[in-house]
This record gives C-alpha cells, structure tokens and sequence, in this order.
C-alpha cells in the first residue's frame, strides 16, 4: 500500500476536544451550554446507532442533548408538531430530524419546518441555497465539511485540482461539489448515469465516493496519487463480496467470517490504497467527522443566538 491514511477518528477527536474547550467558555459567557436536540421516528436500527453517537459526543463535550422518539406509525403532524415545540424552545439552538423518515412523513416538509437558524443539518432550502449562493452565516451539511476538514487537515491542494465527485445526493454529493467549487477546484459530478464512470474517475487529483454502492471505486479508477475520500458506509453480508472487498485486510476479513457483516465505504480499499497518494478508511474516516462537526454547527448557532462572536 502506498496510500497515506486519512484518519478520520484522530480528527474527530481534536475537532471534539476543542469543541469541549469552547463549549465551557460558552457556557461561561452565556450561562447555559449549548444545546443540540434529535428527533428520531420508528426503530430503524442504524439510525438508532447514529443518533446514539450524536447525543453521546454531544454530553461528552458538555453540550445539553436530548433525543426525542416518536413511533414508525407516526403521523407527518405529530412530527411537526414536535419540531415545533423544539424550535421554540430557546435552550435548543440546534435540532434535526433523523433520516430516513417513515414513508407517511415527507423529509421536504420536515427540512422546511425546521427554523434555518437552528437547522445544524444544513439541510433547509435557506440554508441550501446560501451556500450556493456562496454566502456566509449559514449552515453546511456535516458530512461535506467533513469530507473539507479530511482534505484541508493533509493539506491537500484544492486550488485548479481536478475533483470528481460520485453521487450527487442533496445532502453529500452537490454540497461536496459547491464546497470543492468554491475552493478553486475544477468540478465534476459524476452519477449513476455517468457513462464510462472509471474514465471519469481518473481524471480526478481529489476523488469523492458517496454513492452508497459497496467497492464502485475500483483501483483501476483512482489516478496515481490521487487523495480518495469515501463517503460510503455499507453493512455486507455476502461472503463472495466480503472476500472481494476485504481483500487484503484480512484481520476484517477474519471478523467478518465470525459476525457475518461488515461495513465497507464505496471504494474497494485495498486496489485504491495501492495507486492513491491518500486514502479515507470505512470505517474510521468521514464518518467520526460528521459527528464532530454537527457540535461544530451546533455550537456556532449558539454564539449567534447569544450574540457572541464566532
Ligand atoms: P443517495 O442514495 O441519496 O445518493 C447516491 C448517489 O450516488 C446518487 O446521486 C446516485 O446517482 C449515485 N449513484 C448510485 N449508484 C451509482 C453508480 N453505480 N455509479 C455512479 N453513481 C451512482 O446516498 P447519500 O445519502 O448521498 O449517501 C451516499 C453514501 O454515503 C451512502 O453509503 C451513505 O450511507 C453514506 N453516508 C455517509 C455519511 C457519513 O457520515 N459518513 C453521511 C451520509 C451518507
């Protein structure tokens, strides 16, 4: 492997450890901690792990957190009804809604209902279209601005590079592609209707996997040296995929003959590890930031709340 690793949990954990620093100082200043509130509808089990780490890392770093759990049968009212208690209340200065939702329940109504100053997520079509529009004081989805602190903490050069991104979700792949166009990248969204994606794939120095397809970015896809951040975490089960995927990891590989399961990113680690100059471990990698980085919002709408500068 030539591939240096970006890693994703030793970032994490800095990014938390100040955030534990400046959320006292807040508290300090403010007289109360920040405050960052999850709803969670039905019982979708990842989603449920997810949530979990959100409010543990937001304790652990002395935010207020609280997660309130509605059933799967709940009705797209009741939702609102509660986003509506939580954006009124003035201890919460960051709140989101757990997706995926039920299928009663529409996300759009959900992301609109939610107050733009307290939408951490990013997700709230005020917030969305500020950083198209490339203005300040909004907020930027997590997972891209982890994607941005993986790249800036191995300075990685952004200006005039060739960056393709693989998806072009709302929530990963376009805000990747704005935060990597406003750095002076030359941008390429590539999707599922990408016609000979591998070719594409190559041209680019910075090569951004959030596609949700376990081991898409194959080796033959990566330039040498390129800097390959997978955004993908996908559970297998298939042993043929898991001896394809894994190969070369074979401490996972063994854990996977014993549990059954993995989580691997959208790029096949081992074949892109061998042409990249950088490489995001699944897990280990984008994921811990978006955690870190939802405190990061969560606390920068508390200042503005307050009056306190950034
Ligand atoms: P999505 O399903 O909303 O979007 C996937 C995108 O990938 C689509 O735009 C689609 O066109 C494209 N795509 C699908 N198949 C493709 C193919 N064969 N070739 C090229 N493009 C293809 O997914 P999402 O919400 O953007 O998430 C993508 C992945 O990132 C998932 O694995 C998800 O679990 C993961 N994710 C991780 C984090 C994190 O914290 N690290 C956060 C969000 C999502």
């Amino acid at each position: 492997m030539s591939a240096k690793i970006l890693d994703g949990n030793a970032l994490a954990k800095a990014i938390r450890a100040g955030l534990a620093r400046d959320a006292a100082a807040f508290q300090a200043a403010a007289g109360r901690p920040p405050g960052l509130s999850v709803i969670l509808v039905g019982e979708d089990p990842a989603s449920a792990v997810y949530v979990g780490h959100k409010e543990k890392a937001a304790r652990e770093a002395g935010f207020a957190s609280a997660v309130v759990r509605l059933p799967a049968t709940a009705s797209e009212a009741e939702v609102l009804d509660r986003i509506a208690a939580m954006a009124a209340d003035r201890a919460v200065d960051g709140m989101l809604v757990q997706l995926p939702l039920p299928k009663q329940v529409d996300p759009l109504a959900v992301q609109r209902a939610i107050p733009p100053a307290k939408d951490v997520d990013g997700f709230h079509p005020v917030n969305a279209g500020m950083l198209l529009l490339g203005q300040k004081g909004g907020f930027v989805p997590c997972t891209p601005l982890g994607v941005m602190a993986l790249l800036d903490e191995a300075e990685i050069p952004l200006k005039g590079a060739e960056a393709v991104v693989v998806g072009r979700s709302t929530i990963v792949g376009k805000p990747v592609a704005q935060l990597l166009l406003d750095r002076h990248a030359t941008v390429t969204i590539a999707h599922s209707r990408t016609r000979d994606l591998a070719a594409v794939c190559r041209r680019a120095d910075v090569l951004v996997a959030a596609a949700g397809v376990p081991g898409l970015v194959r080796g033959a896809f990566v330039k040498p040296g390129a800097a390959v951040i997978d955004v993908g975490i996908n559970r297998i089960t298939d042993a043929a995929q898991a001896e394809d995927l894994l190969a070369g990891q074979p401490e996972r590989l063994e854990k996977f003959r014993k549990n059954g399961h993995a989580l691997v990113g959208d790029v096949h680690f081992g074949e892109a590890a061998a042409a990249a100059g950088w490489i995001t471990p699944v897990p280990g990698g984008v994921g811990p930031l978006t955690v870190a980085l939802l405190l990061r919002n969560t606390l920068e709408g508390a200042r503005r709340t307050e009056g306190l500068p950034a």
